[in-house]
């Protein structure tokens, strides 16, 4: 099992687009890593680069202990070359094809013998579940069919590295949920080193070991999803992680409201304006009286899954998402009791 090094990368777009800023990451043999982004952060450029799709405009990728591509050294091999499997955002099946005939496209490019490759295309349908789909063409298969069908496609020659773009984002929620777990678990059955792009954090989460968010082609933070989600490095991160998401605030640093939270003296003289960050999960909403830190007034309940949560009008425009276990009501007064507080200096 072979990992992937990516070393002082950037691409440049003629004339001046910035695609990928100095992207510093090394991905562990068997490792399930995600790069998180918004549309527009390099995710994709980053993928087509490491599968030899496109030439970096300095620095290097090497996979296992192969340079595979290097801007100085003037380094390039070949994508056929790198063993590397691809899933691409609209899985690209040939639509003409049936799914046994795109599954063994792969292997005929590499002219196997025949009965090699009804070997090896049963095989890996036989793994991903779907051995009785094969007679069937794309436009007579579900979303979900259809992806596992570019799953294999991209599984059938063994690579090195599996390499996904968005797989999730062509099926709905539902579907979604199973999908992920079926390519978890193929990762895992198979220890394939993967790389898998998305723009959804429950999607990155889901499956992730390891995270990098990328913003603008430039890397924010990395780790793992509980590291993301508990120590955020700043507040696009704090917004871009968590559902419902963050309550955040740009304050004044002698804000009533910093004031109440005892910000204001820590932080009076160092800044004159703060972030403060609090997740829906990490704070409740209790009675009028009971002991907490902000009071306000319940405007709206809601349920999301099977947590309710409400959101507080604070005054001066304010409002808070919280969880909501005790019996409150439209329109009551609610203390709020806050288990831990993100702060941000302003940027
Ligand atoms: P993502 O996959 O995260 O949505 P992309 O990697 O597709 O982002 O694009 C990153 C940036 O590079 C965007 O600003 C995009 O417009 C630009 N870009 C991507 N491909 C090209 C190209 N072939 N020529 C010029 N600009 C490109
Ligand atoms: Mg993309």
């Amino acid at each position: 099992v072979k990992g992937v090094k990516i070393e002082n990368l950037w691409k440049i777009f003629p004339p001046n687009v910035v695609a990928l800023k100095n992207i510093n990451v090394e991905i562990k043999p068997g490792e399930f890593y995600v790069i998180l982004g918004p549309s527009g952060s390099g995710k994709t450029t980053l993928l087509r680069i490491i599968a030899g799709l496109e030439v970096p405009t300095k620095g290097r990728v090497v996979i296992g202990d192969k340079i595979v591509v290097d801007a100085e050294k003037g380094i390039f091999v070949e994508p056929r070359d790198r063993n590397i499997g691809m899933v691409f955002q609209n899985w690209a099946l040939y639509p003409h094809m049936t799914a046994y005939d795109n599954i063994a496209f792969p292997l005929k490019l590499k002219k196997l013998p025949r009965e090699e490759i009804d070997k090896k295309v049963k095989e890996v349908a036989e793994a991903l579940g779907i051995a009785d789909l094969l007679d069937r063409k794309p436009g007579h298969m579900s979303g979900g069919q259809q992806q596992r069908v570019a799953v294999a496609r991209a599984l059938v020659k063994q690579p090195d590295i599996l390499l996904l773009d968005e797989p999730f984002s062509n099926l709905d929620a539902r579907i979604r949920v199973t999908a992920r777990e079926f390519v978890k678990e193929i990762q895992k059955k198979l220890g394939i080193t993967t790389i898998l792009v998305t723009h959804d954090q429950a999607d990155a989460f889901a499956v992730g070991d390891r995270v990098m968010v990328l913003r603008n082609g430039e890397t924010q933070q990395m780790g793992s999803p509980e590291e993301l989600y508990n120590e955020p490095a700043n507040v696009f991160i704090a917004n871009f992680i968590g559902d419902p998401p963050m309550n955040i605030y740009k304050l004044p640093v002698n804000h009533r409201i910093l004031e109440q939270l005892g910000l204001s003296k820590k932080y009076e003289g160092k800044y004159s304006e703060l972030y403060i960050g609090i997740r829906p999960d990490e704070a409740v909403a209790l009675k009028q009286g009971d002991e907490g830190h902000l009071v306000g007034k319940v405007a709206i309940i809601e349920y999301v899954g099977s947590r309710r949560y409400a959101k507080i009008d604070l005054g001066n425009g304010l409002s808070i998402r919280v969880l909501l276990e005790t019996k409150i009501d439209h329109g009551d007064l609610a203390t709020i009791r806050i288990s831990r507080l993100h702060v941000f200096a302003p940027n």
